[in-house]
């Protein structure tokens, strides 16, 4: 949610903003409807007023056997008080109708975020590990996975339907490896380790910005009572929401979850292999910090880099990108995007996303710290990947591949996968 008063003075600022990104936010609505209930409000507490000294005199006349003039005043009490009442629904409907196009307010857009409305227009910052020219042994992880008995498709769309999937043996085992080895780096590097709750109440989707916008990308279950969430990042905001934090030492929170999204918008995109899926599972990192945006910029580029550290352990090439404003999420202020090379695509595939919020998450979650003075303010929020599985099988199996179908198995995962250096195909 943004800040208004910043809004107010500064309306170019979301006008650009809402055209950098190529949405069609109705900037002028939101700044009528403020100025309508805030006129309201002027409106109600001026009648309340005169309300209140109208009572005041009644009270006073009546004290010094003023009988008619104490009518007078009590009749205009009266009509004043209807007044107030008329003007409270009033201020009620203008509150809820300018409370509703606010929530749809995407946040502002950081001043070195690259122009463009599609991932064409990422800008590739760096990159790290050589991408290796295709061999014409090179198979694809659905084949990797069928050799070793790792991936059954056919039979995660038997019981799951499309997008389904299961992981067996092997590869049940890498995608737990990689879970647990993303949750003990985090934890090495500061982060406290976080069990939660996926399937959520709507207050905590509002509270972190996934709802009124990503209605569509969530499973509901129960007459929605409860809604999947699509990543960790959603019970962690919520968690803090109400929370006067201590931020001397940014908080920083480290969850794996089943993450669920249905995807809606995607039908015929990515159907084969493990890519784009309804049910996986991430390691995320939240963290939050006080309202300095250098403090800020710095976590960003510590949380890329966390997850950077994690896709070296794993011995994969990849790139960082900045994400142009038209391909950020709706919350995003400053996003990267890491891909990650995958061999059967011959691209760079998305695995990571990093972004800074500002304080548009904690508005809504209403997560403040006490500045200097003892002042509640707003915190920043950030969020990354640190790791996605299946989807991070893909590179994993593929780059690690040897010509008789063996897979290597990465020194840093091996203590995670029993010691076992290399996966053999099946006989
Ligand atoms: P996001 O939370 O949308 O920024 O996604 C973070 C990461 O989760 C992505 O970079 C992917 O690695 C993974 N991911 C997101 N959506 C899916 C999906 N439908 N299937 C598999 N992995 C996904």
């Amino acid at each position: 949610m943004l800040d208004m008063n910043r809004i107010r003075v500064d309306a170019a600022g979301l006008r650009e903003a809402v055209k950098a990104r190529g949405l069609d936010f109705p900037v002028e609505r939101l700044l009528e409807t403020d100025r309508v209930r805030r006129e309201l409000q002027t409106r109600v507490e001026a009648a309340r007023k005169s309300r209140n000294e109208c009572s005041d005199a009644a009270g006073n006349c009546l004290r010094k056997g003023l009988k008619n003039e104490a009518e007078f005043y009590k009749e205009k009490g009266r009509l004043l008080n209807q007044e107030v009442t008329e003007l409270e629904l009033k201020l009620s409907a203008a509150n809820a109708e300018y409370s509703g196009v606010l929530l749809l307010a995407p946040n502002l857009v950081s001043p070195d975020t690259p122009p463009g409305t599609s991932d064409v227009n990422n800008v590739p910052l760096r990159s790290c590990g050589e991408v290796p020219e295709m061999a014409e042994w090179t198979k694809d992880h659905l084949e990797l996975g069928k050799l070793h008995s790792m991936i059954d498709a056919a039979g995660g769309v038997k019981i799951a339907g499309s997008r389904g999937y299961i992981l067996r043996g092997e590869g049940a085992m890498l995608h737990r490896a990689v879970q647990q080895m993303a949750m003990d780096f985090l934890t090495g590097r500061g982060f406290e380790p976080v069990e939660v709750p996926v399937a959520v109440k709507e207050h905590a989707m509002m509270q972190a910005g996934f709802f009124p916008q990503g209605r569509d990308q969530t499973y509901s279950v129960n007459d929605g009572e409860f809604h999947l969430a699509g990543t960790a990042e959603v019970p962690l905001v919520a968690y803090l929401s109400g929370e006067i934090l201590d931020v001397t030492h940014p908080v920083k929170l480290a969850a794996a979850s089943a993450c669920f999204r249905s995807e809606a918008g995607s039908a015929g995109r990515d159907v084969r292999g493990l890519y784009r899926v309804h049910q996986f599972a991430k390691v995320e990192q939240v963290v939050v910090c006080k309202d300095d945006i250098t403090t800020a910029e710095a976590l960003l580029n510590e949380i890329t880099g966390n997850a950077e550290q994690i896709l070296q352990m794993l011995e994969l090439p990849y790139r960082v990108v900045a994400v142009c404003a038209g391909d950020m999420g709706h919350k995003a202020y400053k996003q990267y995007d890491i891909e990650t090379w995958m061999p059967s695509r011959q691209a760079y595939g998305e695995t990571h996303s990093s972004s800074l919020l500002l304080d548009y998450q904690a508005r809504r979650a209403n997560i403040r710290f006490r500045d200097g003075e003892g002042r509640p303010r707003y915190c920043y929020t950030l969020n990354n990947t640190a790791v996605a599985t299946p989807r991070i099988l893909i590179p994993l199996l593929e780059h690690h591949q040897k010509e008789d179908g063996s897979i290597c198995i990465p020194q840093a995962l091996q203590p995670y996968m029993h010691g076992r250096k290399e996966l053999k195909p099946e006989a």
